[in-house]
């Protein structure tokens, strides 16, 4: 059964029901209450969705008898469990004037009943508001950690993390490479088939690079036609090998435009991180690498330890 509540901006859309009918209503405790009262100040104290929802299961706890509480929401590639997941389930479907909010289960061993069901369609209506707020809150970080175009993670993005996995691996004594990438005459595919082809081939040769690499390889674009990508735990003589498959895959690639085909290539420049090295200091390795593989001819990998 489909419920939605009356109400005019929250709307919770009860998506299934796994519970029998009771037919005694007890009095709302002073104690429920006073956490009903409470709950939306307590909520609003955090604006990461997660904090947002730990509150939630532990303030609910008392009120309400439950393993497991869930919540997705797939626009937010956002994902959080409590506790265990059981096979009694009461599953909503969150929104605000029509924004959608993602779904949020409660579950446990045992039949919800009605009286328990209205409890929870009232605690949920003191969740949505704080929710709203931190969704919003981590798209609007996320949109400025992300290069519009591509949508890969951008050069402020790029930064954060080169700084905490140099951090990472200083402490754990773990290798890291750096990857510095540039296409190759770019500006002649801009000159020549337009800014609009440009763009095609800057997102063609971002999706090419983000399906040569493994999901722990991070890559970023850091400029115009420049990417970068920190390999944590990857020695000098793996990364390597990564360089060249990404070069090689990236030099099968021919964009078409007016029934002509222009080649496309990159120049990758590689620096391995030595003992007490700033992030500084490893870029500007690899950098100089770089720099050495276009005056070398392009389409080509050079290390920084073939220069230094
Ligand atoms: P090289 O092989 O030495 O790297 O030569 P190049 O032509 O690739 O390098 P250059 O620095 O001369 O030109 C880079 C060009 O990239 C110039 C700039 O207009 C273009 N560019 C930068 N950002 C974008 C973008 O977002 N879209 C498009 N279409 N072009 C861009
Ligand atoms: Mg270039
Ligand atoms: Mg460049």
């Amino acid at each position: 059964m489909i419920h939605s509540l009356p109400s005019d901006t929250t709307n919770l859309r009860r998506l299934e029901q796994n519970t029998v009918s009771v037919v005694q209503t007890p009095p709302v405790s002073v104690e429920c209450e006073d956490v009903l009262a409470k709950l939306p100040l307590i909520l609003q104290t955090s604006l990461d969705t997660r904090q947002i929802l730990r509150l939630f299961d532990e303030k609910i706890k008392p009120l309400l008898a439950h393993n497991g509480l869930q919540f997705t929401h797939p626009d937010n590639k956002f994902e959080f469990r409590l506790g265990a997941s059981r096979h009694h389930k009461c599953n909503y479907q969150l929104e605000i004037d029509h924004e959608y909010l993602g779904r949020l289960t409660v579950s446990r061993a045992s039949r919800f009943s009605e009286n328990e069901i209205n409890l929870i369609e009232d605690l949920l209506c003191k969740l949505v508001y704080p929710l709203r707020n931190s969704l919003q809150y981590a798209r609007a970080l996320d949109a400025a950690l992300t290069d519009m175009l591509t949508q890969l993670p951008n050069r402020q993005a790029y930064k954060n993390t080169l700084e905490r996995e140099i951090d990472l691996a200083h402490r754990l004594k773990l290798p890291l490479s750096l990857m510095v990438l540039d296409i190759d005459y770019f500006k002649k595919i801009n000159d020549s088939f337009g800014h609009q082809v440009g763009d095609d081939t800057l997102c063609r040769v971002a999706d090419t690079l983000l399906h040569s690499l493994r999901r722990s390889d991070a890559l970023f674009r850091i400029g115009g036609e420049e990417f970068a990508i920190v390999l944590s735990h990857s020695n000098h003589g793996a990364a390597l090998q990564v360089a060249e498959r990404l070069r090689a895959a990236i030099d099968d690639l021919n964009q078409t435009h007016a029934e002509q085909k222009f080649p496309i290539s990159i120049s990758i420049g590689l620096a391995d991180l030595c003992v007490g090295e700033s992030a500084d200091s490893l870029f500007l390795k690899a950098d100089e690498a770089l720099y050495q593989a276009k005056f070398a001819g392009r389409n080509q990998v050079i290390s920084s330890r073939e220069i230094f």
